[in-house]
């Protein structure tokens, strides 16, 4: 009798395997982003949200992480922590050549590029009562820069050296994440942050939608920055999406784009279902976030300074993109 229990047992054992075997569950990616308030979140989701419609046929199921941004993206997919991650196109750049962050690390020579999405541009918000309305007039003013790991970080620093204000000496520097700045600057307790990011932002709405009137201030020295570095271009903040905001004309200020990352270690397939999913799914991606409004399937080719993971490649040869 023990026996033929033991039989049973095995042949139900074998069966429960078996199907589930045949019912193969999903292999599941992981995709950096930012925080919540950015627009690398809801990209993470718009991504996810295109390739999880067919999790069943091909295999593969998205989850969004919120992370502190895109330095901490590339080092996390270098380390396999994440598949994916939304990352500034001069980060991609300085990982790749070893420079920044970078520097002590050595190129990251693994890193690939999926595709480019929207252009972000470098954003200063600044309280009105504080009379600032140009980076020119930061010094000596309270001002976050970005936390360790975000993008927008380096991009300040540049845009006070331009101007010859050292961060160290001549602000007092702040390090907190874009996703407090803005109730930070309504506390009182900053006079003005810099946020890279894509337009709108749920912070950039936060920041100027409050009691204390805000403005977005001029980045001065901008054709510094453009000689000085390849991956900086001109861009403006729109005052558009932000009704809140003192400013009567779009500001002049510069940009990198938010491109997706991946490592030479993720399987082409992988890479190949995610870059055919939204290149096929074009419009309707487009529609889930405004900050995509200008995106042309070209132009989703451009600001790449690793090379093209061979899954994408792939993609783009077939579809006659590249
Ligand atoms: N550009 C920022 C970064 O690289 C993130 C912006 C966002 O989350 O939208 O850290």
């Amino acid at each position: 009798m023990k026996k033929i229990t033991a039989i049973l047992a095995i042949v139900f054992f074998t069966v429960i395997v078996n199907s589930g075997t045949a019912l193969t569950r999903p292999t599941v990616i992981s995709i950096g982003t930012g925080g919540i308030t950015g627009v690398y979140y809801p990209t993470g989701g718009a991504i996810a949200k295109i390739v999880n419609k067919k999790k069943n046929e091909n295999g593969i199921r998205a989850l969004v992480d919120s992370t502190s941004g895109s330095v901490f993206n590339v080092n996390a997919v270098m380390a396999g922590d994440l598949e994916f991650g939304v990352v500034q196109s001069d980060r991609q750049f300085q990982a790749m050549n070893g420079m920044a962050e970078w520097k002590k690390k050595g190129p990251q020579t693994d890193l690939r590029a999926v595709f480019s999405i929207y252009p972000e541009a470098v954003t200063l918000v600044a309280a009105a009562d504080t009379g600032i309305t140009s980076s020119l007039d930061l010094r000596g003013k309270r001002v976050n820069i970005g936390n360790p790991g975000s993008g927008q970080r380096q991009n300040s620093i540049d845009a006070l050296n331009a101007v010859g204000i050292n961060y160290e000496t001549d602000i007092q520097a702040e390090s907190i994440k874009a996703s407090e700045a803005a109730g930070l600057l309504q506390d009182h307790r900053i006079d003005a942050f810099f946020y890279t990011v894509g337009h709108p932002s749920g912070a950039i709405t936060e920041a100027t939608s409050g009691a204390r009137k805000v403005v977005f201030a001029r980045i001065d020295g901008i054709e510094t920055l453009l000689e000085n570095f390849p991956y900086y271009t001109r861009t403006t903040v729109p005052i558009a999406p932000y009704p809140g905001v003192l400013n009567k004309t779009d500001i002049e200020t510069f940009g990198v784009r938010a491109t997706l990352v991946t490592s030479a270690k993720v399987p082409d397939y992988i890479v190949y279902t995610i870059t055919k999913e939204i290149f096929e799914n074009f419009e309707e991606f487009k529609k889930l976030h405004p900050a995509y409004t200008n995106l042309t399937k070209e132009s989703m080719l451009t600001g790449l300074s690793a090379p093209i993971h061979p899954g994408a490649l792939k993609y783009y040869r077939e579809a006659g993109l590249k």
